[in-house]
């Protein structure tokens, strides 16, 4: 059972380009949110700043950690490997402090069959379009084709893992998608009530997926 004063975790996934981390940062601005910093052995883009954005690490460090059994989850995602490391994520909690994970679906299952003692709320966010997610990875990833084909086409099978989580969230208007968040999030510390239509969006995925 959760212990009252501890944090609570707060998954986002999402199909690459939807928009968790951008959520994932501005939820990180409230008070007592702390986001959980991933390691991954991927490149930096232009824009991270190692140890904000991700600890960046080579593939035997990331070996090193997984043979300590550091890692509370890991998973490879697009040829590289990103984990979460367990001792900050549970210090915070601890601390009552709730964090954030920006992680995929491989990691949030992880996570969920581990039944730790805190409370955790999982949010899978999902783009208004094809067309607007198309346009939003091309903007990113600096109009590298390549990546935007392969995480364009990662986007079908991505999707369907929306039936794992807690709640699914349009991220059309960010400020609109951020507070949708935030209310689900203290309806659900406070065990109140919760504004949430699974049947719009059940038809929101099958208009994606179609
Ligand atoms: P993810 O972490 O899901 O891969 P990002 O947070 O990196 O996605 O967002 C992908 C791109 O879309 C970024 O350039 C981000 O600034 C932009 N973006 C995110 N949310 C919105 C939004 N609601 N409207 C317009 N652009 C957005
Ligand atoms: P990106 O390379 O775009 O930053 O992230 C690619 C994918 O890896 C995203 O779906 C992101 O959520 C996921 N990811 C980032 N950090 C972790 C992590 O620590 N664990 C897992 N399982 N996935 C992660």
């Amino acid at each position: 059972m959760p212990i009252e004063n501890d944090g609570v975790m707060i998954i986002l996934s999402s199909p690459s380009g939807a928009g968790k981390t951008t959520l994932v940062n501005l939820l990180s601005e409230l008070d007592n949110f702390q986001i959980s910093i991933s390691h991954t052995t991927r490149q930096p883009r232009l824009n991270e700043v190692p140890n904000k954005d991700y600890y960046f690490v080579d593939e035997a460090e990331f070996q090193r950690l997984i043979k300590n059994q550091e890692f509370l989850e890991y998973a490879k995602v697009f040829n590289n490997f990103y984990g979460s490391t367990r001792t900050p994520v549970i210090n915070n909690l601890n601390k009552g402090k709730n964090v954030l994970f920006d992680i995929d679906w491989q990691g949030a299952d992880q996570i969920k069959n581990k039944k730790l003692d805190y409370k955790l709320i999982t949010f899978f966010i999902l783009p208004p379009s094809k067309e607007v997610l198309f346009e939003r990875l091309t903007n990113r990833d600096m109009k590298d084709k390549l990546i935007v084909d392969e995480r364009m086409k990662q986007f079908d099978r991505d999707v369907l893992h929306w039936i794992n989580y807690d709640y699914v969230v349009i991220n059309d208007d960010l400020n609109k998608c951020f507070q949708k968040i935030q209310s689900l999030i203290n309806a659900e510390i406070k065990d109140g009530s919760k504004d949430y239509d699974k049947e719009f969006i059940r038809s929101h995925i099958e208009k994606l997926s179609s």
